[in-house]
């Protein structure tokens, strides 16, 4: 194999570990084994090896001493940390895109907007809502052209979504969050750097206010 189609593997192996651990197909505390994982997906070990090396990382899987890797587990205090840092990068990142955002970027974010919407009558899917509110939020940092603000946000939106609670999928909690993803892309409709920043900064304080009531 070229140097070049064992780096597009192993991107690839990372992506679907990483989509089966945000899914919850990998639940928190389950252990990381490289050997199942490969025959599961049909490759060798060591780009399961380094895509496990790689979630370690992220802050998405730990490592114990003799025992291998295990997906990692967000508790109360840790999903507050996390949120708490991200409602100021958030903030930034919206603030950024607010000037660079072109019309088909904010169709793109209307259009998973609506995907939300379409899903709020139905039964709770925790994959699904997750990979919608991820889509939404990855879009967005990356929409903000600061590269090292993009990773650090990468990092921690996989990292709230380790939290176990009805956090992200209660139907009550869909409805609220999608009415404050309306108000970041109304805010970066107009354009208008600050108020993006206070919409983006509104969602995840509301985020926090709705672990205070669970
Ligand atoms: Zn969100």
């Amino acid at each position: 194999m070229t140097d070049e189609s064992s780096a597009l593997l192993g991107r690839s192996v990372h992506r679907q570990i990483r989509q089966m651990v945000l899914a919850g197909e990998l639940a928190p505390g389950r252990p990381l084994s490289v050997p199942a994982l490969a025959t599961q997906l049909g490759v060798s070990r060591s780009p399961v090896r380094e895509a496990v090396q790689q979630l370690i990382y992220e802050g998405l899987a730990v490592s114990a001493p003799h025992a291998g890797a295990k997906v990692a587990a967000v508790d109360d205090a840790q999903i507050r940390e996390v949120l708490a840092v991200r409602a100021v990068l958030d903030g930034l990142a919206a603030a950024a895109a607010a000037t660079r955002l072109t019309e088909a970027d904010l169709d793109k974010l209307a259009s998973i907007i609506a995907a939300q919407e379409a899903n709020l009558d139905d039964a709770t899917d925790a994959a699904r809502d997750a990979q919608l509110d991820l889509e939404f939020h990855t879009f967005l940092r990356d929409a903000s052209g600061n590269s090292c603000l993009s990773e650090e946000l990468a990092r921690l939106e996989a990292k709230a979504h380790l939290y176990r609670g009805d956090l992200w999928c209660s139907a009550r909690n869909r409805r609220v969050a999608l009415r404050e993803h309306r108000r970041i892309v109304e805010a970066l409709e107009s354009g208008h750097a600050e108020s993006a920043r206070a919409a983006a900064e509104a969602h995840v304080h509301g985020l926090l206010t709705r672990l205070d009531r669970a």
